[in-house]
């Protein structure tokens, strides 16, 4: 069995891992370089990988961002500023001298789930509402990852054409109006500049009116991308993940308001089950499918 370095790289943090058969053996992490220049992220995956790409055999890198053929580049320039066109890829194989493989960590996450779900689910999709809202589709039990690695990006499907403007260039996309981040800046007309996704939350936990119209404004635009997902592609589950997609309740919310739409359009929704390391393992896993493949 072969020991593959993962590496999940994400807006805030970066995390690698030993990972053998399934199972993480070693694990380290850092913050994400608060420049997000080129040189930054270089130069801090030159400090952090090659210890651990002494004991590997292979690296599998999950990245937010759209994955082309190895290149990084921020749909959403706010989760990585600086990094357009960054040669993912191509950087670390540099630093390691192992071959590498990259995708997209919603995929990755998308592939690590559905590893756990039985074995007759042939289509399924993994959401993820976090500081943004990610995707990764299933179909016919093989990941999806598109062409050009943008398949799963469902946070930049619309939502409302009259919502906000999205930092992909898009108005009123999902991620717009359902992410951490879009909760955080609805309720700083109530709560102030440094109101964040978790200070509404909490708020709404507490029954404050003002906080339960954006809480349900998010989980129904949450049920709506899901009946979106099942109507296009066919998903049988939907594993539901990110700290509010987590968050106490909100999968309650998001079910309530599917309830409410005929029953073709209503998936298994379930709890995303493989946590915080969920980037590390599929990315680990999915190298594994390919190359057996
Ligand atoms: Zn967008």
């Amino acid at each position: 069995m072969s020991m593959i370095l993962a590496v999940d790289i994400g807006g805030t943090k970066i995390a690698v891992a030993l990972v053998s058969n399934g199972q993480i053996r070693a694990r380290e992490q850092i913050s994400t370089p608060s420049s997000s220049s080129p040189e930054a992220m270089t130069a801090a995956l030159s400090a952090l990988l090659p210890a651990f790409a002494a004991q590997a055999d292979a690296v599998a890198v999950a990245s937010t961002g759209i994955i082309d053929h190895g290149i990084l580049t921020a749909l959403n320039p706010k989760n990585l500023g600086g990094l357009d066109h960054y040669p993912l890829q191509a950087v670390i194989a540099e630093i390691t001298r192992l071959p590498v493989t990259v995708i997209n960590d919603a995929q990755a996450a998308a592939w690590a789930e559905y590893q756990v779900l039985p074995e007759q689910v042939a289509n399924m999709a993994f959401v993820t509402v976090s500081t943004g809202v990610g995707a990764g589709v299933v179909i016919n039990h093989a990941l999806h990852t598109g062409r050009h690695g943008i398949a799963g990006h469902a946070g930049h499907m619309l939502a409302d054409p009259h919502g906000p403007r999205c930092g992909c260039g898009r108005t009123g996309c999902v991620e717009a109006i359902a992410s951490g981040t879009a909760i955080g800046v609805a309720g700083q007309a109530h709560w102030g500049e440094n109101c964040t996704g978790q200070t509404v939350y909490e708020h709404y936990l507490q029954g404050d009116e003002r906080a339960v119209v954006i809480i349900h404004r998010a989980a129904k635009t949450i049920a709506n991308l899901v009946a979106d997902l099942t109507i296009s592609l066919d998903v049988e589950v939907v594993a539901l993940g990110g700290s509010v997609g987590l968050a106490p309740g909100f999968l309650d919310l998001v079910s309530d308001y599917l309830s409410d739409l005929p029953q073709v359009y209503q998936p298994l929704v379930i709890k995303a089950q493989t946590g915080a390391d969920a980037g590390l393992i599929g990315a680990a896993s999915w190298v594994n499918t390919t190359n057996n493949a």
